[in-house]
């Protein structure tokens, strides 16, 4: 298996709002496959569809330290949200950058596994705030986008330019 391309900000893909999955059909259930092989080759704790190039409502997360606990969560909805915790978030879009996001501390969640079931979570800590970052990418939202205008525009021209001598190296 090969690894999809991410994409990187700021790619305009990355703003795509993603549709919810109709019917996990085996198209789909290979797509969450792919998706988790990219995950874990790209050394990412969570991974959205929506970052590379798939627009349908569908995440990936491992928070495992041992990267066995794969996580799978197709129209995800936060039905509640509680609290507040402020971590440093990165990005296998932003790569290279960490920024402090604000978020709620503890999650409810409702979704559908591959199987095709319904299901409810909830979550806190580093799985709430790594779930809330995924579901934000369905929504064509990144971390950036917390972060001041001018941090953000200063990160855009970082990794434009990093992309372009990348590149133009090749
Ligand atoms: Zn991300």
């Amino acid at each position: 298996m090969h690894p999809l391309e991410i994409l990187e900000f700021p790619d305009p893909r990355l703003r795509t709002i993603a549709i919810p999955v109709k019917n996990i059909t085996d198209e789909i259930a290979k797509f969450t496959e792919k998706l988790l092989f990219t995950m874990y080759d790209a050394a990412g704790i969570g991974l959205a569809a929506t970052q590379v190039n798939f627009h349908q409502r569908i995440i990936a997360v491992d928070i495992s330290e041992t990267k066995n606990e794969p996580l799978i969560l197709i129209n995800p909805i936060i039905i509640e949200g509680a609290g507040e915790i402020e971590s440093e978030e990165g990005c296998l879009s932003v790569p290279g950058f960490y920024e402090p996001v604000k978020r709620f501390s503890e999650i409810k969640l409702e979704a559908i596994s591959v199987d095709g079931e319904s299901f409810s979570l909830e979550a806190s800590e580093l799985l709430g705030i790594c779930i809330q970052h995924e579901i934000d990418h369905l929504d064509g939202k990144l971390f950036v986008d917390y972060v001041s205008k001018t941090k953000r525009q200063l990160i855009r021209k970082k990794l434009k330019k990093a992309n372009a001598s990348r590149s133009g190296s090749k």
